[in-house]
């Protein structure tokens, strides 16, 4: 393993604050002291497959069998600073919860690496940060190709993901997460498309000059209520369209949301979020979302992020910050100058804690997947980890335990086929909409 210090930091940064979430955001959300789900269960029991039997084209075989034959695609997956660098080389076993090894080691196939902009303000400085920031994700994304292409290649279309995953090879997809680096115009959109990017999400914490977020900056004098698209937004929502890129709601506020759907000409998707009805958090899609979602022909990816998805045990949030703190993880300095040594000790120690007091886990995402699928049909829904940014549920820590959503989606019933739908099917089918909508653009 090799390691540096950015690398490390990063992790640790993600694990304390989670990526996702901005840290006053999560302080706010911190739930009340509540009974935690259980521990995860052991999924050897191959007597649970038996709901997935019946099937004509699938003989008997155990829930590893049917992983294995499951093409798997992860739509949120975070990257690090120096991604593809000796700080941080997914080629490698390395700190971080996607590799290719761990890819490979949990059966899953292909992910969305994410080109991640955190929210700043709407001023000429402000765009050229974020669009360096922009650029520094893709070369990672782009060094990360360039070191494996033997084990690893980009997909541009629905097609390509198939042809590389037939290849042998690992597929990756490019999406970008705030489309706060294109600045005041959508000139850059194209380029965007040119290089890969599949999907784009509109916004992120924080209202930015297309839209309104799910998690409006109040505190810095947003209104709570979400604004829906601004004028250059609907240019943004269009654009998109013309260029093959899939608009993203995940982040975005309802109004915002609801606007895209009703003017995009081909089907949007929620990379990753929530059931609200399942667990009340701003950052997850009520029902009347996941209906338009599914009017709209489009999935949504359902998150396994522990604080949107479940209530986490006040003990282990408090725990949490303590280790942080004895362990020197509370300052910037401190996890800057954090050692691999500290990092494995801090997650033991968030391990004992969750396995003392209790856990959000892999049966919570499977509950918010239920609910999807009820209110929305399975043909919407999609499965979706926000690893490297936060994610990660107590029995789907990091990729190579990908298996494990298989199998509590195999105990719940689910066929394989249906399985396989929301593991890559349906986002597969929206990609495809998405390609036939830009190839009819005037
Ligand atoms: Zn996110």
């Amino acid at each position: 393993m090799r390691v540096d210090r950015s690398g490390v930091s990063a992790l640790v940064l993600a694990l304390v604050l989670g990526a996702c979430a901005p840290a006053g955001e999560e302080q706010a959300e911190a739930p009340a002291a509540d009974t935690p789900a259980a521990a995860p269960e052991s999924v050897q029991d191959s007597a649970t497959t038996d709901t997935a039997m019946g099937q004509d084209d699938y003989p008997v075989s155990s829930a590893a069998q049917i992983h294995d034959r499951t093409f798997t695609l992860d739509t949120h997956v975070d990257i690090g600073p120096g991604y593809g660098t000796d700080a941080l080389d997914p080629g490698e076993h390395t700190h971080a919860q996607v590799d290719l090894p761990k890819m490979v080691e949990g059966g899953l196939d292909a992910a969305f690496f994410i080109v991640y902009v955190g929210q700043g303000d709407l001023t000429e400085e402000g765009y050229a940060a974020a669009r360096e920031a922009a650029e520094e994700k893709y070369r990672g994304i782009s060094r990360m190709l360039a070191n494996d292409p033997d084990r690893i290649a980009l997909a541009t279309t629905a097609d390509e993901v198939e042809a590389i995953a037939a290849s042998g090879r690992l597929v990756a997809l490019i999406g970008m997460e705030n489309a706060y680096p294109l600045g005041p115009g959508i000139d850059d959109v194209p380029m965007w498309a040119e290089r890969g990017v599949r999907y784009m999400s509109i916004t992120h914490f924080g209202n930015n000059q297309f839209g309104g977020s799910s998690n409006p900056d109040t505190g810095a004098g947003e209104p709570a209520e979400d604004p829906g698209l601004s004028d250059l937004g609907r240019e943004l929502v269009a654009s998109l369209n013309d260029h093959g890129i899939i608009v993203d709601v995940s982040h975005v506020g309802k109004q915002t949301m609801l606007d895209a759907i009703e003017l995009s000409r081909a089907p949007v998707m929620a990379s990753h979020s929530g059931a609200r009805a399942v667990y009340d958090n701003a950052r997850n899609l009520d029902d009347e979302q996941l209906r338009a979602i599914r009017d709209n022909g489009g999935v949504a990816h359902m998150v396994a992020f522990r604080r949107y998805i479940g209530e986490m045990p006040q003990a282990v949030l408090d725990g949490q910050r303590a280790l942080a703190a004895e362990l020197g993880l509370d300052t910037p300095e401190g996890r800057e100058a954090a050692t691999p040594e500290i990092i494995a000790a801090y997650r033991e120690g968030l391990a004992a804690l969750r396995a003392e007091h209790g856990d959000v886990d892999i049966s919570v995402l499977a509950d918010h997947i239920d609910h999807a699928v009820e209110v929305a049909g399975i043909e919407h829904v999609g499965i979706a980890s926000d690893f490297d940014g936060g994610g990660g549920v107590g029995g789907w820590e990091d990729a190579s335990e990908t298996a494990a959503v298989t199998e509590e989606l195999l105990r719940r019933g689910y066929t394989p086929d249906e399985i396989e739908m929301m593991w890559s099917g349906n986002i597969l089918r929206v990609m495809r909409a998405v390609e036939e909508a830009a190839a009819t653009a005037e």
